[in-house]
C-alpha cells in the first residue's frame, strides 16, 4: 500500500534528523496536496501502525492539505479553481504548480542538553 511507504521514508527522514541529536520527537508536519494520490485517514492508520519503537512513537502526526493550483507555463496567469486547464488569455495548456507533493515541511524535536 502506497501510504505505507510513504509512511516508512518519512519516519526514515525523521530518524536521519533526530537519531545523531539524540532528540525526542515532538510532531511532525506534513504537507500533503490533494492530487498526490494520499488516502489522509489510510495515511494516519499507517502512521500509528508504524511509529511504535520507531523515533516517532511519541510524535504526532499534523497534516495540511494543499490545493490544486494551475498556472499558465507562459503568462503564469494563475487559473481559477475548478476552471478549465487552459490558460484563458493565451490558451495554453496550464500546468500543475501545487497540489501533488508530499512534503515533510517540519519537524518538532526536543534536544537534550549537553
Ligand atoms: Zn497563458
Amino acid at each position: 500500500m502506497h501510504e505505507y511507504s510513504i509512511v516508512a521514508s518519512l519516519i526514515e527522514r525523521v530518524a536521519r534528523e533526530a537519531t545523531p541529536r539524540r532528540a525526542r520527537v515532538h510532531r511532525l508536519h506534513v504537507a500533503i496536496g490533494e492530487l498526490a494520490g494520499v488516502d489522509v485517514a489510510l495515511l494516519r492508520t499507517a502512521y500509528d501502525t508504524f511509529r511504535e519503537r520507531t523515533v516517532c512513537a511519541d510524535a504526532a502526526l499534523d497534516v495540511r492539505a494543499v490545493a490544486a493550483a494551475w498556472r499558465c507555463p507562459r503568462c503564469d496567469e494563475a487559473l481559477a479553481p475548478g476552471a478549465p486547464l487552459q490558460c484563458p488569455t493565451c490558451g495554453r495548456p496550464a500546468r500543475l504548480c501545487a497540489g501533488d507533493e508530499i512534503v515533510l515541511e517540519r519537524i518538532e524535536l526536543e534536544v537534550p542538553d549537553v
